[in-house]
């Protein structure tokens, strides 16, 4: 069976958080999607972790790691990775890549880099991964798959044809050093050397797997609203982050995607420019931000401080809607004990109506938080276990943001530690 670990709104809803703890009971976790752009943070015994490549499964020797041809992998990233978990004594995971997942070439980094340049204030706030120009060139069909590493003369040749282009962009557009081909070629090889041992054809592995009865899990990065085709468009990432897409970034029937697991933190973050409903500035984001997550809402990848605000119960109800949630689990709720009051986003208000129904992005840019205040419960709820035990208004405030999305709760997250998770039986579960 399949379950699936995805975001409800702009990533850092601590999903690593909940993938780890879930990978406990799972053979196999899977990336799908997404590349080095994000990171996930994961805290365990072996110390705290940003990852960013590689899937939430590699602290386990149960399971195997597995790389979906629908991921964007920047072999570098992922072997440095690989060494920085071994130097603080993670046991070298069992790690798959799949012989169609395309690589992130050096020059799609640098086109990243000099498109924000060029575009200045209008920039997307990229992370410069090189995430935008890589989907681009797979879908012109002009990427390269790692199985092409293993075809030396036709790599060759294609590399010829394909900077061709690529240089003209950067003598005449970008006024940058040009791509040479030989050089380019050495680096591919170095990339072949690095992942030859772990390349496999992983949709004929999970589809044996499924055959075999066990538990794959898969692991989004970043959130509804960051999906392209779903998200705040053209904020957004360049893949799709929903658990649809798993089915084929992993190369698996979409039936067998049994359980999604969305991941709701209980206040809004986000990094990167765009609409933001809920979003608060000041003394007051300062302080949530400073609280926030775990020693502070900062990007994993890039240290950026992120941008802060509210539950939003509109964008909430839609990323779980898109998702195809069976379960939500709650995040970081223990973060609000040091508000009297909590604002939470329960409409949108556009040119004076008010809605609850996610717009498309022109109308969101309008979009005024019409907001509603539940009283805080002003008490540390880390290493409550039972859901009863939690202070009323704490439970208030779940059961409340759980009617407006109407999704059930049954996971509340209260600490960054595996351990620290509550399971409750939602009414709207049967
Ligand atoms: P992801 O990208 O969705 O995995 O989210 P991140 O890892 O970037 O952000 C989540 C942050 O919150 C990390 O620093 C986690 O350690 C932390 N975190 C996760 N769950 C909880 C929680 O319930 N309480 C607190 N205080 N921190 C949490």
């Amino acid at each position: 069976m399949v379950k699936a670990v995805v975001g409800a709104n702009w990533g850092d809803e601590g999903k690593g958080k909940i993938t780890d703890m879930l990978a406990q009971d799972a053979d196999i976790v899977v990336r799908f999607q997404g590349g080095a752009n994000a990171g996930h943070t994961i805290k365990n015994k072996y110390g705290k972790f940003a990852l960013h490549s590689l899937p939430s499964g590699v602290f386990y020797d149960h399971t195997t790691s597995v790389i979906g041809n629908g991921v964007a992998l920047n072999i570098p990233i992922f072997f440095k990775e690989i060494q920085s978990i071994i130097s603080k004594n993670v046991p070298m995971p069992k790690i798959m890549i799949s012989d169609r997942a395309q690589m992130v070439m050096p020059y799609h980094i640098k086109f990243d880099e000099y498109e924000e340049e060029r575009l200045k204030g209008a920039a997307f706030g990229s992370t410069k991964s090189g995430i935008a120009p890589f989907y681009s060139d797979k879908f012109a069909k002009t990427g390269f798959q790692v199985n092409e590493l293993f075809d030396e003369k036709t790599l060759k040749e294609k590399i010829g044809r394909v900077i061709v282009q690529k240089n003209v962009l950067l003598e005449h557009l970008y006024h940058k050093p040009l791509i040479d081909q030989e050089e380019l070629f050495a680096t591919l090889m170095e990339y072949k050397k690095m992942v030859e041992p772990y390349v496999g054809d992983v949709s004929a592995f999970l589809g044996q797997a499924l055959k075999d009865g066990k538990t794959i899990l898969l692991e989004g990065q970043l959130g509804t609203l960051k999906d392209t085709d779903h998200g705040i468009y053209p904020m957004v990432t360049s893949s799709n982050t929903i658990a649809a897409y798993g089915a084929v970034g992993a190369g698996i029937p979409p039936y067998e995607i049994r359980e999604i697991i969305t991941v709701c933190k209980a206040y809004s973050s986000a990094v990167g420019g765009g609409a933001f409903v809920s979003e608060i500035f000041g003394a007051e984001a300062e302080e949530l931000r400073n609280r926030g997550g775990d020693g502070g809402e900062y990007g994993a990848t890039t240290g950026r401080p992120r941008r802060v605000g509210w539950f939003d119960c509109v964008a909430s109800k839609y990323g779980c809607r898109l998702q195809g949630t069976t379960d939500v689990a709650f995040t970081v709720l223990d973060v609000l004990e040091y508000l009297d009051e909590i604002p939470v986003c329960v409409g949108y208000d556009i040119d004076g109506e008010v809605t609850t129904e996610f717009p498309v992005t022109w109308k969101l840019e309008k979009a005024k938080p019409v907001l509603k205040k539940l009283p805080g419960w002003k008490s540390d709820i880390r290493g409550i276990k039972n859901y009863e035990d939690l202070p009323e208004n704490c439970r208030r405030y779940v059961e409340f943001v759980e009617e407006q999305i109407g999704y059930p709760i049954t996971m509340i997250s209260n600490g960054p530690a595996r351990e620290d998770i509550i399971y409750r039986k939602s009414p709207l579960k049967q």
